[in-house]
């Protein structure tokens, strides 16, 4: 949070002004829309976890499921200081539209314990995980609320997720988590699918406006698992990166910047700052850089009214859920910037989560083309869909992926009625 408007917005009510627009585009059944406003259900549990000098602390965790009409819940846990309930829910909304724009049988969810990873080792992330994931056993499952990695979580986490899981059921059941480890059940692709998928609507933007990526600028905040694997799949299309950074700051290099030699460096050093022939940055002076395509791969509302004129790229794919607050929204669509929104841009990641799912189901494995391809065969016909409504409605891309994605749940309502 940077701006005083970012620090008053309630991400539930971004949430629900974004649902209002939706709406009043699609000239929706309102009674349907109201529907929509909450979610199905949330749990709130307590992780007591022994830490390593002996001393018993307690976490807040939480896992909200948003919407399980189009299929089960779907979404993300992370581990963060800041993760509280509205932000959860505004995420788990999130994950519900980002599955029905990519046409996937899946709901919303989202999940999170507030903590500080990054003060903890190992050893005290398997108890928290394994209690957590003990604490939300009955909520989960295959067929009713799968989880999988975000922010500060990985494959390793995702592996202890389903261990435990697994214990207490008494067998082994891959599809309760995705994002693991290939080796027990994992999908291949999946490390990669987030940033890869951003990629490839970049690919098609660029195409929509005429510009050569060859030769491209790319500035890149976050060097976590999708804004590395985005600049990563950036460079060998010929893009130049020239900026990327990490919550600690930023690196800059107006020749571009051998990224493979980065990341190698930045698993060695844990920070990015010292890698020869590179400025430093802060993360405010990246997303000003002169480039032609800004992807910011980290945190909410890292672009609010007061920096949102200072952005200076054609294309903003947004590899992170909520990057641009609403005020910067309107900002960045007066200046003509195209913005591959978060539902659009990001959701390779659970696309292939989705492919994870059914091979785990089917006991059946696909290679890294056939993922890769089935991939990118979603991306453009999602992406072609959200501009194709931009156009026809005379909306920006937000509201338009908004617009299919929200559709698309309403009308799985109404088809599915009322219970009782
Ligand atoms: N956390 C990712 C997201 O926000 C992936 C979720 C998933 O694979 O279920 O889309």
């Amino acid at each position: 949070m940077h701006s005083d408007e970012a620090t008053r917005l309630n991400p539930l009510e971004m949430v629900h002004t974004q649902l209002d627009k939706a709406a009043r585009h699609l000239k929706a059944d309102l009674n349907l829309v109201e529907k929509l406003k909450y979610a199905e259900r949330a749990l709130l549990v307590s992780v007591p976890v022994v830490m390593d000098d002996g001393q018993l602390k307690v976490f807040r965790g939480f896992r909200v499921q948003y919407n399980t009409v189009r299929g089960p819940a779907k979404g993300g846990i992370r581990y963060h200081p800041n993760v509280g309930l509205d932000e959860i829910t505004a995420l788990a909304a999130w994950m519900t539209w980002k599955c029905a724009v990519m046409n996937i049988p899946f709901g919303g969810a989202k999940g999170g314990v507030q903590c500080n990873p990054k003060q903890m080792n190992a050893g005290e992330i398997e108890r928290l995980t394994r209690r957590f994931t003990a604490e939300i056993l009955s909520f989960i499952g295959p067929d009713r609320d799968i989880p999988a990695p975000d922010v500060n979580t990985n494959s390793q986490i995702m592996a202890w997720m389903m261990d435990t899981y697994s214990m207490q059921m008494g067998h082994s059941v891959p599809g309760v988590v995705t994002g693991k480890p290939i080796e027990i059940g994992g999908s291949e692709g999946r490390s990669e699918a987030t940033g890869l998928g951003v990629v490839y609507t970049i690919f098609e933007a660029a195409r929509k406006l005429g510009m050569d990526l060859g030769g491209a600028t790319a500035a890149i905040q976050g060097f976590g698992n999708v804004g590395a694997s985005a600049a990563k799949h950036l460079c060998r299309a010929g893009v130049k990166i020239t900026a990327v950074s990490t919550s600690k700051g930023g690196v800059y290099c107006d020749r571009g910047i051998d990224i493979s030699a980065l990341q190698d460096y930045y698993r060695e050093h844990a920070s990015l700052a010292g890698f020869q022939g590179l400025d430093v940055i802060t993360n405010e002076e990246l997303l000003s850089v002169d480039c032609d395509i800004l992807i910011p791969a980290a945190m909410e509302n890292a672009i609010h009214k007061d920096n949102a004129a200072k952005v200076r790229a054609r294309i903003l794919a947004e590899g992170a859920n909520g990057p641009v607050s609403p005020a910067a929204d309107e900002i960045l669509n007066d200046r003509g910037v195209f913005i591959i929104p978060d539902i659009l841009a990001n959701a390779g990641g659970v696309t292939v989560s989705y492919f994870e799912w059914v091979q785990d189901l089917q006991n059946y494995f696909w290679n890294e083309d056939e993922i890769n391809e089935k991939l990118r065969m979603l991306m453009v016909s999602a992406f072609n869909k959200v501009t194709a409504i931009a156009e026809d409605s005379g909306v920006d891309n937000r509201t338009a992926a908004q617009m299919l994605g929200i559709g698309r749940v309403i009308e799985a309502t109404r088809l599915r009625g009322l219970y009782p």
